[in-house]
């Protein structure tokens, strides 16, 4: 019945009419629980006295005396504004009103208000054109000019004043007094008979509001302190759901008990190497770091245990993750199913299917490569060897899993950048297979507070070692106008036999950015600077049969400069490449710049990464941002510098975005968090997961998931839901 309450429209609401309807439903806010659930971004305190002379330091909250008043022409408007001056026994400050004719009978001279507004230093007077006021009725006056703090703290004076408002993201046609009044309308007709949907007990534990009480202090706390209270109870409740959700999922992952499917393999089930993947590590002319060893030996046990495997696998570029999705898919193969092999982009799906080639059909592997390229004359062929078995491992992008692809036997699955897809659908991946094994592999280490969140169903492993002999690539810093000496450096490296990269932020040249592009660079690289070595260009534009053709004369040296925009930021592999040149570093975030450098030092040669950044704002045109270094700017490059560990990089990342960004961030944007921040509450998402998961273990029927708003958003929403 609560329920039914709560979600029933805004217009049986007092006071919204239809036009505020339909501006809230712009927003999403059809039920009065969404009304509810449009917190605040803000509060402004009006309930401590703030005079006019602390104005630098923070808003004021005082009462004023109107001095007098005074319209002046408007220069641009060609109307009258006015100016109101007012008074309060600390200090003397200025109402201006801009484009507000209604004022004329508003703030009357001689007469008292309580006014609250953020003021500034201008042209000689303590000005402000952002505030609120509020006549003060006759029987109070004598009171609050007594004393205006007690007056203000000691009871609700009015609407605005005497207590703590809430402010609200705003969208077009709502105002703030609009949202006030709709949501204590709201409040007042439905909140009191909340029900605590946290169990009893954690309410308890945590010292948490009872609901009713926290969405009330939300939107109008009577005291910071109750503000503080019902925020955590809020932020704790939405974890809560959230990691409840996510255990669910894990809980029924491992409910789900597959068909072995080759009991007759011998080793089949304790994990250990099977003959394939022993063929292959004979064959490979070195031995698995101790890295991947390990994480293979999770993989074998994983693979070989009763429940299908969803891992994910992190390390850092260049630690060796292709070869350890390959021991993986000699296993499924082993077990008598299928593996397919899933990349972002064809160019690096491309790689793995040339490696793969390489390194397996001589095993005996049957390998396919699909994309949505394909033509249909290929196409159809190959599904139909796929779906008869025929083929043992297919690599590809996302078209591996599109509609008319059936497998076989579908053992494996492995996602590599697991991080460049968008919100992916487990279940249409895993459908194609009876509960296949996931893999996902990941060079941009995620952070453990979205580890516990968006990741929280999936056991993770980490590949923290190199390969042996590398060596870390050496990073520079160079301006834009020593250009020249990098160009110098690069040609002694080409000159001693070796392969350089030269990366752009944009492809075409665009005339109202003064940045370098690839296009225009790589003809200038080819004719100018390095006339004597062959130089190609790669882009996203280019067609996928050029990219290849590409990518193949670079990887054998046919072509000795690579230049490109970010495509090669991911995967690509060609250890004979000493050098990167990424120009207008400044522009590229962490991540990719961390990406880029990791295409060199993939060999046991000494390798470089050369950082050039604008030292200047010439040639920019006037109405574009200034393409010199800004401080963001500089910070990442000097983690870039300072830093070789993406896993260090990646906290770096973190802090230099700030927590407030972390719904920004790619990962965390999956997550349809109204209230937490999984970083800035870290703490309280860490005690959420003890919590949820702990009942969920004890007694799981204390709350049912799927009723909850959180649990039914994300399961709609969140990448591999189930
Ligand atoms: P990433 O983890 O970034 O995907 P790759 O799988 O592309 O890294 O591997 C980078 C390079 O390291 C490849 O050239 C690969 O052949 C090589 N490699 C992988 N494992 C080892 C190893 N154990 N010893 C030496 N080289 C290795
Ligand atoms: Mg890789």
């Amino acid at each position: 019945m609560l329920v039914r309450e709560l979600s029933m429209s805004i217009d049986t609401l007092k006071g919204i009419g239809p036009v505020a309807i339909r501006t809230l439903a712009k927003r999403g806010i059809y039920t009065v629980e969404s009304l509810l659930r449009h917190y605040p971004r803000t509060w402004e305190d009006r309930s401590r006295y703030i005079p006019l002379k602390h104005f630098s330091s923070s808003s004021v909250c005082t009462l004023v005396q109107v001095i007098s008043r005074d319209w002046f022409p408007n220069s641009r408007t060609g109307k009258q504004d006015l100016k109101v001056y007012v008074e309060d026994t600390s200090a003397r400050g200025v109402l201006v009103c801009f484009n507000r004719p209604f004022m004329k009978n508003q703030l009357l001279q001689g007469k008292y208000y309580w006014l609250w507004g953020s003021f500034q230093y201008k042209f000689g007077e303590i000005q402000s054109a952002n505030f609120e006021a509020e006549a003060l009725p006759e029987e109070t006056l004598y009171e609050a000019l007594q004393d205006p703090a007690s007056s203000l703290l000691n009871k609700a004076l009015s609407r605005h004043f005497g207590r703590i408002l809430p402010v609200y993201p705003l969208s077009e046609g709502l105002t703030q007094s609009m949202l006030r009044r709709f949501i204590e309308q709201a409040l007042r007709c439905y909140a009191e008979p909340l029900e605590d949907e946290v169990p009893g007990y954690l309410i308890q534990q945590h010292q948490l509001l009872p609901k009713s009480q926290a969405i009330r202090a939300i939107h109008f706390p009577h005291s910071p302190e109750e503000l503080e209270q019902a925020r955590k109870t809020l932020i704790y409740e939405e974890l809560f759901y959230l990691e409840v959700l996510i255990g669910t999922r894990a809980q029924d992952r491992r409910a789900t008990e597959r068909v072995q499917r080759s009991p007759g393999v011998p080793g089949s089930r304790s994990g250990a190497w099977l003959p394939l993947q022993q063929d292959l590590l004979e064959r490979l002319p070195f031995s698995l770091t101790k890295g991947q060893a390990e994480v293979m030996s999770a993989i074998n046990r994983d693979m070989d245990g009763p429940h299908p495997m969803a891992r994910l696998l992190q390390g850092d570029v260049g630690s060796g993750k292709t070869l350890v999705s390959f021991l993986a898919a000699l296993r499924a193969v082993e077990l008598g199913g299928q593996a397919a092999l899933m990349a972002p982009t064809e160019l690096l799906a491309r790689q793995h299917e040339e490696n793969a080639a390489r390194l397996l059909e001589p095993l005996g592997i049957r390998v396919a490569f699909l994309t949505g390229n394909l033509k249909a004359k290929g196409r159809a062929p190959l599904l139909k060897r796929l779906s008869a078995g025929d083929i043992d491992l297919v690599v590809g992008t996302h078209a591996l899993f599109s509609k008319d692809v059936e497998y076989h036997q579908l053992r494996l699955v492995v996602i590599d950048e697991q991080h460049r897809f968008g919100v992916l659908q487990r279940q249409a991946i895993m459908s194609k297979g009876d509960h296949p094994d996931l893999l996902m592999m990941s060079a941009t280490p995620i952070p453990r507070t979205l580890a516990l969140t968006i990741f929280g169903d999936l056991d993770i492993a980490i590949i923290r070692d190199l390969p042996p002999g590398r060596k870390p690539v050496k990073t520079h810093l160079a301006r834009e106008s020593n250009e020249a000496k990098v160009y110098d450096f690069v040609r002694k490296e080409l000159a001693a036999g070796r392969q350089a990269y030269f990366v752009y932020p944009l492809i075409e040249a665009d005339e109202r950015k003064s940045l370098k592009d690839a296009q225009s660079m790589a003809t200038r690289l080819a004719q100018q600077v390095f006339p004597q070595y062959p130089v190609a260009l790669i882009h996203s534009k280019l067609d996928e049969e050029e990219k290849r053709h590409t990518m193949e004369a670079f990887r054998s040296g046919a072509i000795r400069i690579l230049v490109a925009t970010s495509v090669v930021e991911v995967g690509v592999d060609v250890p004979n490449a000493t050098c990167m040149v990424i120009e207008h570093a400044e522009r590229f975030g962490l991540s990719a710049l961390h990406q880029l450098r990791g295409r060199v030092g993939r060999g046991e040669t000494q390798s470089y990464c050369f950082l050039v950044y604008s030292d200047s704002q010439t040639g920019d045109t006037s109405t574009q941002p200034a393409s010199g270094l800004t401080d963001d700017g500089k910070a990442r490059l000097k983690v870039m510098l300072e830093n070789t560990d993406g896993f260090v990089i990646a906290e770096e990342d973190l802090k230099l975005r700030g927590p407030g960004q972390i719904t920004g961030t790619e990962q965390s944007g999956y997550l349809p968090l109204e209230i937490a921040d999984p970083l800035r509450d870290a703490s309280l998402l860490e005690q959420a997961r003890l919590d949820a998961f702990a009942m969920l273990e004890q007694d799981p029927t204390l709350l049912k998931p799927e009723h909850r708003p959180v649990a039914q958003v994300l399961s709609r929403t969140a990448p591999f839901s189930v």
